[in-house]
């Protein structure tokens, strides 16, 4: 994801209204690496601005996903978390927590996959399940 100060200019180059919400949004986005859904960003965003409306969070991280400066990463058919990171990455989810984290894996085209049957992957997004450090208490 770029900078908040590329997204403004993006926006209003797109014909998009930036408000001091959309800002705010642009900035959390930036700078987490917790995957949060629209609910979570929400709560966030509210702590700190009172009356920023679901709605606003919702329009904005469809417009960026839109853009391609954010992607949705679904696990468990659950509600989709945003992911800022727009490197190759894959993730790993914490049975305990739910926490989800980056993780970069080598030769993810080198994997011996059996039954494609002529589909040609262009790109994989590996999820692996299992315990944080802080649930296994290490
Ligand atoms: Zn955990
Ligand atoms: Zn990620």
């Amino acid at each position: 994801m770029r900078s908040p100060e590329a997204l403004v200019e993006a926006f209003r180059a797109n014909g998009l209204k930036v408000t001091p919400q959309r800002q705010l949004l642009f900035r959390l986005l930036h700078d987490t690496t917790a995957h949060p859904t629209a609910e979570a960003l929400h709560r966030d965003a509210s702590d700190r601005m009172p009356g920023i409306s679901l709605r606003t969070v919702y329009q904005t991280v469809t417009d960026l996903t839109e853009m391609g400066e954010l992607r949705q990463l679904v696990v468990d058919g659950g509600a989709a978390h945003f992911d800022p990171n727009l490197d190759d990455h894959h993730h790993t989810v914490c049975d305990g927590c739910g926490d989800i984290a980056d993780v970069y894996v080598d030769a993810v085209d080198q994997l011996a996959i059996d039954g494609l049957h002529g589909f040609t992957p262009d790109r994989a997004s590996i999820v692996f399940h299992g315990t944080c450090a802080t649930c296994a208490g290490t």
